[in-house]
């Protein structure tokens, strides 16, 4: 879940790799670490930290190189501390690697190479890969070819980078986690997302796994899935991304930025190939069993699915957490079809969903915000969700996308495409309200009387009850402040024990459910609660009311904005990096 970047050519490559660093940092950053090449020797700087304090410490733009890579670190194996920071080297510190990923074989691999005299300093998985190359490096063998007989003993998921203190050239591979080419004319980069390199070049190479690229500068692939090098052609493709998108501009956060970004990127994820639609619709007709997979906010926006599918289009789908997917791979045969939804296309979990689908003969459709992404590639069929990229590590934009286009799925299963598409296009108006300086300074208002409170509930029925689900977690990734989702009508089957005077609820309501879910809130209420109520009327019940008008199927993707911005709130007031929340990462690429 880390990010790496390397560049080679003509430019200043510490300057280059220290860009790419701070626009990746949202993939991990307890530690950083460069490595260059100067006199043929290598330049290693690396330490504990986010990029700007490591830089300001350790100067990374100290020399002008023409060869450098990059890591930001998001440990899985040892502890955050600087030994165990990238890059790594092997014993005579020849050799730089860079990892993003597990080696899951390293603790033999490790054993093997001790055995042989390689001394370890790190408590890393990572480090057996420079030792392992080093070991390689024997009988004239050339530094890509120890590269090659390398990576051929490794398990897990990995890309990596290598350098050599004598060599022009950067090594890059990619099993399992993701990496990227850039091209530019006076250069070549390589890079974990797109955002890393996207101020110089919007020419990209995606790669696959097991695909091998020697940089030097310009970028020669081979794939060594069979065990040999064979040469293959990769495609240049363009990015439609823009460079400004990937900034932060005048907010203060990525998070706030991209939530008011919801007013055009509902409206980019409902501009779709209505042929593409209609084709996804034919493969939910035909399938014997629809299966919606996902993690996190991706996975509330399954569960928010399978409700419209069964009150739009009548149609059963199971949601499933994409890590529990294995306990029900017994039932898919060639006529199931899994619909798996991730913001990156590189979840760890879903690719491994997908990929048990794939091997029973079953059909893949995917809901993806990154173009070219694994889960792309391995899918049958692919809907984008062209929200641009999401930087902050807490997912906004996209979830409200996911529901869109699962929305509009829906309606065109029911032979409703144009009032689908209608409906979706309404929302602009709504979310326009919501993001207003007018809701923003009254939500500020319920986050300084939130502030130090311990535990917050949200309940909702139907439809808002995943919404509840997503609020609960926005809350807890971006304040830290302990959150819970219920069904309203489960309240009092337990939780309501712990409503005490002044327990923070979160009320969802639409005109379909008021009056349970306001019994619900009552019930809060007589027990001491402070009920907040998100909803098209206010009620006596209310201690807090925030207006959101009512959209029917489409309640999810408003309904959620408030509480968006009430847990940007909650973590700014509390002094918290939203952007950036404690142990987390963006796009899993771990078990
Ligand atoms: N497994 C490696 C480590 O713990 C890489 C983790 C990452 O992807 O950041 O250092």
């Amino acid at each position: 879940m880390c990010g790496i970047i390397g560049y080679i050519g003509r430019r200043n490559a510490s300057q280059i790799v220290l860009e790419g660093l701070k626009h990746l940092e949202y993939r991990g950053y307890d530690s950083v670490g460069f490595a260059g090449v100067l006199n043929s020797k290598l330049v290693i700087k690396k330490d504990v930290g986010k990029v700007d304090e490591v830089h300001a410490r350790l100067n990374f733009l100290e020399y002008n190189l023409k060869l450098a890579i990059g890591h930001t670190r998001w440990a899985t194996h040892g502890r955050v501390t600087r030994t165990n920071a990238h890059p790594h080297t092997d014993c005579n510190k020849r050799i730089a690697i860079v990892h993003n990923g597990i080696i899951d074989n390293y603790e033999e691999l490790k054993k093997e190479l001790i055995s042989k005299g390689h001394k370890f300093r790190s408590g890393t998985d990572s480090e057996v890969v420079a030792h392992l190359i080093e070991e390689n490096l024997v009988d004239g063998k050339s530094f890509e070819e120890a590269c090659f007989n390398a990576f051929k003993r490794l398990e897990g998921a990995y890309a990596i980078l290598a350098i050599k203190n004598d060599e022009y050239e950067i090594v890059a591979i990619k099993k399992g986690s993701p990496l990227v080419i850039g091209v530019a004319d006076h250069g070549s980069f390589v890079a974990s997302d797109i955002p890393a390199f996207l101020n110089y070049t919007k020419k990209v190479v995606y790669l696959y796994d097991y695909d091998m690229v020697f940089l030097k500068p310009e970028p020669v692939f081979y794939n060594i899935g069979n065990g040999v090098m064979l040469k293959v052609e990769r495609p240049i493709q363009s990015v439609e991304w823009d460079a400004e998108k990937a900034r932060k501009g005048d907010f203060e956060h990525f998070m706030l930025k991209e939530i008011m970004e919801q007013v055009d990127t509902v409206q980019r994820a409902v501009a779709q190939d209505k042929r593409i639609l209609e084709k996804i619709v034919g493969e939910i007709r035909r399938a014997k069993g629809v299966f919606l997979v996902g993690c996190g906010s991706s996975y509330h926006a399954c569960l928010t699915a399978s409700y419209v599918f069964s009150k739009v289009a009548k149609e059963h789908v199971n949601v499933i957490l994409a890590s529990e997917f294995p306990n029900y791979e017994h039932f898919l045969t060639e006529k199931t079809l899994i619909i798996a939804v991730s913001q990156s296309g590189e979840t760890y979990d879903v690719l491994e969903a997908i990929r048990a689908g794939k091997k029973r003969g079953s059909k893949i459709i995917s809901i993806v915000n990154v173009m070219g992404s694994s889960l792309v590639r391995e899918s049958d069929a692919s809907l984008l969700m062209h929200a641009g990229p999401e930087i902050c590590v807490l997912s906004t934009k996209t979830y409200t996308s996911q529901i869109a286009l699962l929305n509009l799925l829906a309606y065109t299963l029911s032979d409703k495409y144009e009032e689908g598409k209608r409906r979706l296009k309404y929302l602009w108006n709504v979310i326009y309200y919501l993001t207003s300086a007018n809701t923003r300074n009254k939500i500020r208002k319920l986050a300084e009387k939130l502030l130090d409170k311990q535990h917050i509930f949200c309940i909702g029925r139907g439809l808002q009850y995943p919404t509840a689900m997503e609020a609960a977690l926005k809350i807890k990734e971006a304040s830290y402040i302990h959150a819970e989702a219920f069904a309203g009508g489960e309240l009092k089957h337990g939780t309501i024990a712990l409503i005490e005077e002044g327990t923070p609820c979160i009320v969802f309501v639409s005109e379909e459910n008021a009056k349970e879910i306001l019994s619900n809130a009552i019930e809060v209420k007589s027990r001491g609660g402070y009920v907040i109520g998100i909803s098209p009327v206010n009620s006596e019940v209310f201690d807090f009311w925030i207006k959101v008008p009512e959209c029917g199927t489409e309640n999810p993707i408003v309904q959620i904005i408030p509480i968006q911005i009430l847990a940007y709130q909650l973590a700014v007031l509390r002094g918290y990096d939203p952007d950036k929340p404690r142990n987390l990462a963006k796009s899993v690429t771990v078990k």
